[in-house]
């Protein structure tokens, strides 16, 4: 769903009468990996990770440094969970987050971005989602601010921020629940009871 707002913002050609693009993001591919098999609640949480090549078509004027790029290779992962397993695996994923930026001695600052106006997925779930990530963040013992309304429309995230030399923000790392993949890729696994149910996606990049 993302193609109709983000055309202009990618490398599209035709070759022989079919169309291509040079790959933007990581997200479609994994979840195309998830429904390859019949999945079950015990491969969950399931991970993937992928260091493919990423293509942005930025203006020239906006291009900068190593952090506004037209071609990039992102440490981006992606974990399948059932949603009572959202809060261990953003724990996890923050450990690790803080950790880098504790090694590379940034004075980072870590953010809850809650539901906003326009968004997918009912109060209930989103509820669920928020305080799994509130919980994990208080965990993980780091200082965060909530940023009311700041989530995407597909869930709710946390960023971890710093500051250039010119006092420019940038997110370095994030951390993002996602309830619309799963529904736009028909993503399930076979629960307990033998039933079929829809995982929560994360995306997660901790370098950036
Ligand atoms: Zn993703």
């Amino acid at each position: 769903g993302h193609f109709k707002y983000y055309e202009h913002n990618m490398y599209n050609m035709e070759i022989e009468h079919e169309r291509y693009s040079l790959k933007p993001m990581n997200c479609p591919e994994t979840a195309l990996v998830f429904r390859s098999k019949t999945r079950s609640y015990k491969d969950l949480p399931l991970k993937f990770s992928e260091f493919g090549r990423l293509h942005r078509r930025e203006l020239s004027g906006v291009v900068g440094g190593l952090l506004r790029v037209i071609e990039f290779t992102q440490d981006d992962g992606h974990a399948f969970l059932k949603s009572e397993q959202l809060e261990d695996e953003v724990l996890g994923i923050l450990k690790w987050i803080n950790q880098f930026h504790s090694l590379m001695g940034f004075p980072s600052k870590f953010y809850l971005g809650t539901k906003p106006d326009k968004a997918l997925g009912d109060d209930k779930i989103w509820q669920m989602a928020e305080t799994s990530l509130r919980n994990a963040l208080k965990k993980s013992g780091v200082n965060f601010e909530i940023r009311e309304k700041d989530g995407v429309f597909y869930g709710p995230k946390i960023d971890v921020d710093i500051t250039d030399i010119q006092n420019r923000t940038w997110t370095v790392s994030t951390v993002q629940a996602d309830f619309n993949i799963p529904k736009q890729f028909d993503l399930e696994y076979i629960d307990e009871n033998g039933m079929q149910q829809k995982p929560v996606m994360i995306h997660r990049s901790i370098i950036g």
